[in-house]
Order: structure tokens, then sequence, then C-alpha cells
């Protein structure tokens, strides 16, 4: 069997968590989210997409976000997460790999964010020029247990199928 024969599918994973802090912008999947607090950290502390970049790299064993967009790096400082994710887009493409399906999961207690799905799901299409039917965005609440319950944290898991082409 060709290692590039048509049906050469490859699975991602990728997890990440940012706390939560009052007075800062809640952004998820490029969706700006109306809530009393927000996340803090890299960039704009977009934790589903950060899940997302590291899920479609890791499906093209291309490393992860600190791999390519170091915060150290100047040419990354303040971007935007989608800018990540587009540029982790074009790499699996440059790489021969086109994406076949993206699920996730975000570990929220609060907002009830079922109501943000469509407009998150049209974004990461917009941005992954993907079709809405190959995005998954699916949410939980912690029960009120640990950081995540307690609103100190979100969390996300991505995971992303790639199918790499033959050539
Ligand atoms: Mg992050």
């Amino acid at each position: 069997m060709s290692d590039r024969n048509p049906t050469d599918f490859r699975t991602g994973i990728g997890y990440d968590r940012h706390r939560l802090s009052a007075g800062t912008p809640l952004i998820l999947g490029g969706v700006t989210i109306p809530h009393e607090k927000g996340l803090t950290g890299h960039s704009d502390a977009d934790v589903l997409i950060h899940a997302l970049v590291d899920a479609l790299l890791g499906a093209a064993a291309l490393g992860d976000i600190g791999t390519h967009f170091p915060d150290t790096d100047p040419k990354w400082k303040g971007a935007k997460s989608e800018q990540f994710l587009k540029h982790a887009a074009s790499l699996l493409k440059e790489n021969g790999f086109t994406i076949s399906f993206i699920d996730c999961i975000i570990l929220a207690e609060k907002p009830k964010l079922s109501p943000y799905f469509p407009s998150i799901r049209k974004n990461l299409s917009a941005i992954l020029n993907l079709p809405l039917d190959r995005i998954s965005v699916k949410a939980k609440t912690e029960e009120g247990l640990d950081s995540i319950g307690q609103e100190l944290a979100m969390a996300v898991f991505a995971s992303a199928t790639l199918v790499r082409h033959p050539g």
C-alpha cells in the first residue's frame, strides 16, 4: 500500500485551557461572546482556536502551536488567533493535506454557549474554507467542579481528520 493512497486519513487531537478574568473579552472560535469574564493568555486567548490548531498540526505531524507561533516571535505579537488558524491551514495545504472534519468540545460553566455555535461554525468555515457540515462544535459544563466548574478557566478538546492526497 502506498504511503500516499487516496484514503490516507490522519487524525489529530488538540487541547488547551485558559484562565478566565473579569474585564477581558471572551473570544471563542473568533466570535466575541458577551460575558462578564473573558479568557487571558497568549494572543487573544482563543482557547478553541488554539486547541483546533494543535489538532490540525498534530494530524499532519507538523508540530504544535508553540512550534509555529512562539509567543517570543515578534511576527506573531498581538496576532489574532484566527491568523494562527489560517496559517496552519495553509501549512496543511502545502504539505498535501485536505481537512475532512473537525470536532471540538468546549468545557465551560457559563455562559450557555449553544446559541453561539452557528456563528462559531460559520466563522471557522470561512477561515478554513470548509463546509459547515464538516465542522462540529459542542460544549459541556463541569457541574460546578474544579477550576472550570468554578468559572476560573475554560478548556477545549479538539480533533481533526485530514486526508493526504496521492502524489
Ligand atoms: Mg492557548
